[in-house]
């Protein structure tokens, strides 16, 4: 729990205090907050504290939340010290530290919400399948990591915390940049740079084998013959999603984070709703070059847009200076931009901050929302959680677990996912409900 949550707070938060009472290893958390942020300042007088486990501090800070845990179960309060628990298990751990993480990111940046009292939280559904001492081991069979990013780093701090035997393959084509470091639980500032595929399997190093894949998962699809036995989703575009899906993997767990809320979906092909069913638009959607256009201020220069994204064309100064203009910003901070991909000044300046700062309530439309790094995480430690049961039960049913970080929320909402009520989607289409019977017959 200390881990992760030094691995959330390190990297929004210039100065954190770490002090450890009884257990130890308080240089190593140090020592792990520095590699996160070279320059956090680790001395002074906390103002705002988190203390983990059963024993009250002797000192005193305006405001403390109380974390512990117990098996799959996370504990969180404001007025009494939490004790945690002797198994070996990840889950209420990773939740712990995340819902501690939401607990001070409220106090500080949505200080009228109120506090969170006291509750227990537990993994969605553990029970049914938990050993009874609380720890996760056991044969998982082969598990997919699509995705290597926010989510993919925190299920795969879950995982590879584990017990549990099999294998994992993680796919990424990408590369860790600066802009993702505000939210990797597991990259530090050397990481840079790295490839995320291999440099999120090099975590590894229990019964769980890993094998990373930098390329697209198209590609490792395709090499796979689309013969996939447990398919863990943590990609950022319904797109992908629905191409995954459409490859027609045995099981699929998949995670999001958007505005409002995180959730984690688990998915039974032919007889709940499927991956795609949740993502089928209700209506016309805007196209990309569209959304894009948009949010830089220049819908009027929608085929200038489209042109250059689809030839991945430079940025001309002339449309620098019509988005500076429209979106009120200075011209220096597009200058950058002058030549690059077009792209490139939508992830990295509109996404990633680099021109639109990530305060501004509003715009960006929700289309450039910017996850918090608890928020991605907690997902990520239910998507870890919804795998190690896909792969140890051989059962998926279609069940969407929501949580919102931004409250003081006690419970996960869970229900059912039924399919989608238009009949249009694969999962209801005779062809493919054949082919998945015929390959997993
Ligand atoms: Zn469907």
């Amino acid at each position: 729990m200390a881990d992760l949550l030094v691995r959330l707070l390190a990297r929004l938060y210039p100065s954190i205090i770490i002090r450890e009472e009884r257990t130890g290893g308080g240089d190593e958390i140090k020592a792990l907050a520095r590699r996160i942020n070279p320059y956090i300042d680790l001395s002074g007088q906390a103002t705002i504290e988190a203390v983990i486990g059963a024993a009250r501090p002797r000192w005193k800070s305006t405001r403390t939340v109380f974390a512990g845990c117990k098996g799959w179960t996370a504990k969180l309060s404001t007025n009494d010290p939490q004790g945690c628990g002797t198994s070996k298990n990840p889950f209420g751990a990773g939740l712990a530290a995340c819902l501690a993480a939401a607990d001070i990111f409220r106090h500080v940046f949505l200080p009228r919400t109120e506090p969170v009292g006291e509750f227990k939280i537990g993994v969605p559904h553990a029970r049914e399948w938990a050993n009874d001492n609380g720890d996760v081991e056991g044969y998982v069979g082969s598990l997919v990591l699509a995705g290597a990013g926010a989510i993919g780093n925190a299920a795969a701090w879950a995982l590879s915390r584990t017990g549990v035997e099999g294998s994992i393959e993680i796919v990424d084509h990408e590369s860790v940049d600066l802009g993702n470091l505000q939210r990797y639980v597991l990259a530090e500032r050397d990481d840079e740079k790295r490839p995320k595929a291999p440099f999120v399997a090099g975590g590894f190093n229990g019964k769980l084998s890993a094998s990373p894949h930098a390329c697209t998962l198209a590609e490792f699809l395709e090499e796979k013959r689309h013969r996939v036995e447990n398919l863990l989703l943590a990609l950022d575009s319904a797109k992908d999603r629905c191409a995954a899906q459409a490859s027609l993997p045995r099981r699929i767990a998949n995670a999001w984070t958007q505005p409002g809320d995180l959730g984690v979906s688990s998915h039974d092909f032919l007889e709940g709703a499927c991956v795609n069913c949740l993502y089928l638009p209700d209506g016309e959607q805007k196209n990309e070059d569209q959304i894009i256009a948009e949010s830089f201020g220049v819908p009027d220069r929608l085929m200038e847009v489209r042109t250059l994204l689809y030839n991945r064309g430079g940025a001309p100064r002339d449309l620098l200076a019509a988005i500076a203009k429209a979106r009120d910003l200075p011209f220096t901070k597009l200058l950058p931009f002058e030549g690059r991909p077009l792209r490139v000044l939508y992830t990295e300046g509109f996404c990633g901050g680099a021109v639109i700062p990530l305060d501004e309530p509003g715009t960006p439309a929700n289309d450039v929302h910017v996850p918090l790094a608890h928020q991605s995480a907690m997902a990520g430690v239910l998507l870890a959680a919804v795998g190690v049961r896909m792969g140890m039960t051989g059962f998926a049913d279609s069940v969407i677990t929501q949580y919102d970080v931004l409250k003081p929320q006690k419970r996960f909402l869970v229900y059912p996912a039924a399919k989608h009520s238009r009949e249009r989607c694969i999962c209801q289409d005779a062809d493919y409900r054949e082919v998945y019977r015929r390959k997993y017959r």
